[in-house]
């Protein structure tokens, strides 16, 4: 089992949608969904998914789980998704399968449903921070749809579902003369997103405005966690630890009430200060190092004389040193291999370690 045989996907070729609608006989798939015989692998998602080639134990095979989550209405049901088109680097292979859940019992059902059969699972926002391999993910892609795409506002609350825009939110939040959201204006990810990597900018971060997040665990539980148990630290939180994986359904954030005029203005100059110091016209994933201790990343890169380095479609940005971009056809494995590249020539030049910022998913 040490080499990567990784299982065939199930509908390889195929992109089947299958709306399930619930519906007087309880539901009703709209085209037919290819049951494949292939044994379908389960192991570690994120970084290391390489999928053991075999039945999984008590011999679910892809058949059961995908018709318990067929039969319990969860949402849009799709095989062999290429998941280019979720990230912002526009790069990233195949999921197996992605679901889209119609709300949160939905959502909720979903994992009790793939964790009772052992299948891996991988959640993805805007797919603004992460590195999907050219091989794809194994098992489910869970995106947060429609139905947790909103944000109500309650005096200096706001209750933001995982799928809503934190660019929206912070525009919402400057209309109504709230405080506290700015340094998110421009960072292009959903709330869901933000809560998991404690986004931040312009000093401050996610857990400055934290209230509380509504999130269902890997077994099912739903909890509700407070800045405590959600253990921020620097694009850290608690979401990201193995024992505590989990999909955050919505967030509440602590606002203060200020000056209209003056949170827009500061939106506003960040907003041009990104136009003018990021490559924006070019698809990227933001900064992909973290900033070391007292040091700034992109200006070790850039000192490094690699602005502007490229292998294959992957480029360091001739703007922002921190930023790879794709300048077309770049594939998850020129991205890995300009990443070490970087790596290796700043820990020449200064001994300093560069670590990834971006989270890089999917089969070796
Ligand atoms: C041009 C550009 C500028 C950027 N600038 C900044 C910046 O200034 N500051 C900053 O911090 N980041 C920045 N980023 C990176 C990125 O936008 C943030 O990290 C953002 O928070 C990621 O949100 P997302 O929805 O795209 O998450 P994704 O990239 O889809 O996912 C990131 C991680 O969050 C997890 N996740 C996603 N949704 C959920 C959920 N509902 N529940 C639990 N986990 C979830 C995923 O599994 C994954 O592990 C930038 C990116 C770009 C492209």
């Amino acid at each position: 089992m040490g080499s990567c045989h990784h299982s065939v996907p199930v509908g390889i070729g195929y992109s089947i949608i299958v709306s399930v609608r619930k519906g007087a006989a309880g539901y009703v798939s709209r085209k037919g969904v290819r049951h494949s015989s292939e044994p379908f692998g389960s192991g570690p998602q994120l970084d290391n998914a390489c999928l053991p080639h075999r039945v999984i134990e008590g011999g679910t095979t892809m058949n059961s789980w995908m018709e318990e989550l067929e039969e319990a209405a969860v949402g849009e049901i799709q095989q062999n998704v290429p998941l280019h088109k979720h990230t912002t680097w526009r790069i990233g292979g195949p999921a197996d399968v992605l679901v889209t859940p119609t709300g949160k019992q939905e959502l909720i059902r979903t994992m009790e449903i793939l964790h009772r059969s052992g299948i891996p699972w991988t959640i993805i926002g805007k797919g603004s921070n992460m590195l999907v391999r050219d091989k794809g993910i194994r098992g489910v892609v869970i995106k947060a749809g429609e139905a947790l795409d909103y944000a109500e506002f309650d005096g200096a609350f706001v209750r933001a579902g995982a799928a809503y825009s934190i660019i929206k939110l912070t525009v919402m939040a400057g209309k109504q003369g709230l405080a506290g959201l700015e340094f998110a204006g421009g960072i292009p990810g959903t709330v869901g997103g933000a809560v998991y990597m404690n986004a931040g900018a312009h000093g401050s971060d996610v857990s400055r405005i934290f209230k509380s997040a509504e999130i269902v665990l890997e077994t099912g539980e739903l909890v509700t966690w407070g800045p405590e148990e959600m253990a921020f630290s620097y694009r850290h939180s608690r979401l990201q630890e193995p024992e505590s994986r989990g999909v955050v359904l919505e967030a509440v954030f602590s606002l203060q009430p200020g000056d209209r005029k003056e949170i827009q203005a500061e939106l506003a100059e960040h907003k041009e200060r990104r136009r003018l110091t990021q490559p924006l016209q070019q698809p990227s994933c933001g900064s992909v190092f973290r900033n070391p201790p007292g040091h700034y990343a992109a200006k070790l890169v850039e000192e490094s004389g690699l602005k502007g380095f490229s292998i294959g479609g992957a480029q360091v940005s001739t703007l922002h040193a921190n930023f790879i971009v794709n300048t077309g056809q770049a594939t998850a494995e020129d991205v890995l291999t300009l990443i070490a590249h970087i790596r290796s020539k700043v820990k020449d030049r200064t001994g300093i370690e560069l670590m990834p910022e971006v989270l890089v998913v999917g089969e070796r």
